[in-house]
């Protein structure tokens, strides 16, 4: 956060200053006001988001947690998170959340880490498992948008974390998070 009495040096400020300027051009009012106006494709998604989030309640799911999602077109919110990632690290830093938060493979070691999505940006999973969906021929089953730019949607990951989570998704068991298995 920029509040608290933190210390910056210019250097730093220009360059905050730079980052707030890039989301203001792509006006932040109407990004935020577009981001609800879709919803779950499908009934099956909002009852597996239920069951990830909220333990199956729909209501809980709505009320609580849409603000973690935005269905609008990928390329956008990728667009948007590239402005924002390297701010929010920073703010994530200063929190003391300086190690990966994923520890989802032996070799996590806290190096090169990178701004994570909760819930993927897009993912192809509910279209594969949920619909059984097939791949059009040399292509991949088509992904569906999800995830949001919030802060509640982020975590702090290392690359090789990062890098076996790929697009799936990840649920809380305990203390810590585990990929979501769609094999019963
Ligand atoms: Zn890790």
């Amino acid at each position: 956060m920029l509040d608290g009495g933190a210390e910056y040096s210019d250097a730093e400020i220009e360059r905050i200053r730079d980052d707030v300027q890039i989301l203001a051009e792509i006006s932040v009012e109407s990004y935020l006001k577009k981001k609800s106006e879709k919803s779950f494709e499908y009934p099956d998604d909002e009852q597996f988001f239920a069951s990830l989030l909220s333990e199956g309640n729909k209501e809980a799911l709505r009320a609580d947690f849409m603000h973690r999602f935005d269905f609008r077109e990928p390329s956008l919110k990728r667009a948007v998170f590239d402005k924002l990632k390297r701010l929010v690290m920073e703010e994530m830093a200063q929190e003391g959340r300086t190690k990966c938060e994923l520890h989802l493979v032996a070799e996590c070691d806290s190096q090169n880490l990178v701004l994570d999505h909760i819930i993927p940006l897009s993912s192809n999973e509910l279209n594969k498992y949920l619909r059984r969906m097939t791949a059009p021929q040399g292509k991949k089953v088509p992904a569906q948008s999800f995830g949001a730019n919030h802060r509640e949607n982020f975590l702090v990951a290392c690359a090789k974390c990062n890098n076996f989570k790929k697009h799936r998704f990840i649920k809380k068991e305990g203390s810590g998070w585990v990929i979501y298995s769609f094999k019963k």
